[in-house]
């Protein structure tokens, strides 16, 4: 029970800490997790350090224990917070959505991977047979979504390189229906080349074919999604043609750039992608160019373009297979033949896998998008839990003491803003033709963000001013500063990949790569007209992700990783409390301590608890629902524990609607 829990085990919520402060914090957290207590409520937040052990904690049990239970009743879990987003779907009508964030390692893919099983086994009871095989494509898409967008990296031996999104959509009765993958991919690659990385992963990829059982997995989810025969010949010939492009060797011989060898890999190339060896080569050696005078030629590569070519197209060739699997899931599970009128409402549960912050010792382009989305899911954060609560109170007349919070608008800003942002700043550096260098764009973007109190300039730092900070520049993000390196940022941004490897893939007679190059048949006057640049693109996507979720009811999972080694037993007291300061969990309880734990209507209220006082049951002679819970409270002697709105009771602290959920049960 949650009560003997928080004596034994530390204190099973934070708002019940006796003074909320980072030492009674951290102090709390340590002694949980070294008790094998790894999650821990703020309120309806869930708090969840990375155990790097198999725990006996997700069994049939349990989902029978947390199933249809109040989230107060039972110790944290991943399945409390689950069951409290389906049942405000299923008895509300609401859709809602479960945000699970942390660092790399901090267990948030397993996290998600938890949940869906939850949801998952408490659905469809009946066993009906069409809603257990969307439920069976919706769990085996894991499973190929991780063999191909995850990597061992040295903080993750299976860290995810995509962001994830997945909707899952509900029928009136509460059975899943279909669902909605969105994948937000940004290649990590800080560590490494990009090709060495990629070929690394393809080999991974490939072994697919091998008799490993693991790999053979990932064949057989594939079919159970429903891709054919050819779609999965397919995948595994783009493997099979980046790994040929890792071989491809350019040499210059009497100032003409050449593909080194005797013709063989292109000819593989060619073999594996159903195109022409000749088209290859040129791909590979020229690209077309509209001239200003509206004339289209060919240009030769230097080999050090040709170089850039051939990594630009290996990348592409992963994004677009990876793009292209998220887009065939989701015509397999996309509701289809839906019908309001008969089905009811239909509603949603969205799950969020997303990277949280980073700061590494050299922060690129990447690191800088990916910061950016969580100034914004903070933001969100901040807009949702925080406003609404606030704005709840003054709705409901009751007595409210303002809290202070650090509100990040100011940092989106200063990143997004259109013509002032950053991004912007990018893109038109992008944009301006060949001559803007990074610096360049640094020296422009600092004289203009010169006044900005979130952003500093290399020059404003005496203390950087070696050659090697002179291409940085530093944001005071929400979490914490973190110092770019610019070098790179142009290139990264405009993502280049010459039209002609679009062209050639569209042109292939293998109709399932022409799918993933759609874009191939533009020409190239159509083509340089508007590129997108991918920090527009990115912005795009995680402005599209905060509308979805911004219209749904939020539930968090903050994940926590203990220690860099991956050990069960070392709780790094100073690397968890950095992750505690910026996932805002500190502030997350003062907010929830200044507020109430719980609410509910006054005659949702009575309906529950109305058998547990004389005034009410069976029958209430009150003349309002508002009396009639008052005459509740006050029997069960919490009534300093509570304030009345005007259509809602508030009750400060979980324990007093645990006394009256023990009593209820007890009748
Ligand atoms: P990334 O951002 O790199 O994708 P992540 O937050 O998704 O990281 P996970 O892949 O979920 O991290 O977790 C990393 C590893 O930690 C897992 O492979 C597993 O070994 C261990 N782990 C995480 N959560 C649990 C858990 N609840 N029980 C047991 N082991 C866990
Ligand atoms: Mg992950």
């Amino acid at each position: 029970m949650a009560e003997l829990e928080a004596l034994e085990f530390g204190k099973s919520d934070f708002v019940l800490l006796d003074e909320v402060n980072m030492e009674q914090f951290m102090e709390n957290l340590k002694l949980r997790f070294e008790m094998g207590r790894i999650y821990t409520f703020i309120g309806e937040v869930v708090v969840s350090v990375n155990p790097y052990r198999e725990m006996d904690i997700y069994g049939k049990e349990a989902i029978s224990a947390y199933r249809g239970r109040e989230l107060y009743e039972n110790p944290p879990h991943l399945y409390a917070v689950a069951d409290a987003a389906y049942k405000a779907m299923k008895r509300r009508a609401k859709d809602t959505c479960i945000v699970i964030s942390g660092e790399s390692g901090a267990g948030k893919t397993e996290a998600s991977k938890y949940i869906m099983q939850y949801i998952a086994a408490i659905t469809n009871p009946s066993q009906r047979e069409e809603v257990e095989s969307v439920k069976n494509v919706l769990l085996k898409s894991n499973c190929v979504l991780e063999a191909f967008g995850n990597a061992k990296t040295n903080r993750n031996d299976n860290s995810s390189r995509f962001g994830k999104y997945m909707d899952i959509n509900f029928s009136f009765s509460g059975d899943p229906t279909g669902g909605h993958i969105n994948n937000y991919l940004l290649e990590k690659v800080n560590e490494e080349q990009v090709g060495v990385h990629l070929i690394k992963r393809c080999v991974v990829c490939l072994q697919a074919n091998s008799d490993q059982s693991s790999h053979r997995a990932v064949r057989t989810a594939l079919k159970v999604i429903g891709f054919s025969e050819d779609e999965i010949e397919s995948i595994y010939r783009v493997l099979a043609t980046i790994l040929l492009l890792g071989n491809i060797q350019f040499g210059t011989e009497e100032e003409i750039v050449q593909v080194e060898g005797d013709g063989e890999v292109v000819s593989h190339i060619a073999e594996l992608t159903s195109t022409q060896p000749q088209q290859v080569e040129k791909a590979l050696l020229f690209r077309t160019v509209a001239t200003g005078g509206g004339d289209v030629i060919e240009k030769g590569h230097s080999e050090q373009e040709a170089c850039f070519g051939r990594e630009a197209f290996s990348k592409a060739l992963y994004e677009r297979l990876f793009g292209w699997i998220v887009g065939r899931i989701n015509s397999v599970i996309e509701v289809k033949d839906y019908n309001p009128m008969l089905h009811g409402k239909n509603t949603v549960i969205g799950v969020l896998d997303i990277y949280g912050f980073e700061i590494f010792d050299n922060n690129s382009f990447e690191q800088f998008c990916i910061n950016y989305c969580n100034e914004k899911l903070q933001q969100l954060f901040i807009e949702l839990i925080l406003r609404q609560e606030q704005e709840e109170y003054e709705r409901e007349g009751v007595a409210w003491q303002h809290i202070e919070y650090f509100n990040n608008q100011i940092i989106v800003d200063l990143v997004e803003q259109n013509h002032k942002g950053i991004l912007s700043m990018l893109d038109e550096a992008c944009l301006s033709g060949g001559r803007v260098t990074d610096t360049v764009c640094l020296d422009s973007m600092s004289s203009r963000l010169a006044q900005h109190p979130h952003y500093t300039d290399r020059k404003l730092t005496p203390a950087d001013k070696t050659m090697e900070f002179q291409k940085h520049f530093r944001i005071r993000h929400y979490a914490g500063d973190v110092t770019y390196s610019v070098e790179g940022f142009l290139d990264k941004n405009k993502d280049l990949l010459f039209q002609d490897f679009k062209r050639l893939m569209f042109n292939s007679t293998n109709p399932v790569l022409k799918d993933m190059w759609p874009d191939g048949g533009l020409s190239i006057t159509e083509v340089t007209k508007r590129p997108q640049t991918a920090a527009s693109l990115f912005k795009n996507s995680i402005v599209a992700l905060v509308d979805k979720l911004s219209c749904k009811e939020p539930y968090y999972v903050r994940c926590v990783k203990p220690n860099e080694m991956k050990s069960p037993v070392l709780f790094d007291a100073a690397r968890c409390q950095h992750q505690v300061a910026y996932l805002g969990l500190l502030e997350n309880v003062r907010v929830r301590r200044a507020g109430f734990a719980y609410r509910q209507g006054y005659s949702r209220f009575l309906l529950r608890y109305k058998m547990t006082c004389e005034y009410t049951w069976p029958n209430h002679l009150m003349a309002t629902d508002r009396e009639a819970v008052e005459a509740i409270v006050t029997q069960h002697g919490f009534q300093d524990d509570v304030a009345y709105g005007h259509t809602k009771l508030f009750v400060r602290s979980p324990r007093s609607l645990f006394s009256l959920e023990q009593e209820r049960a007890a009748l």
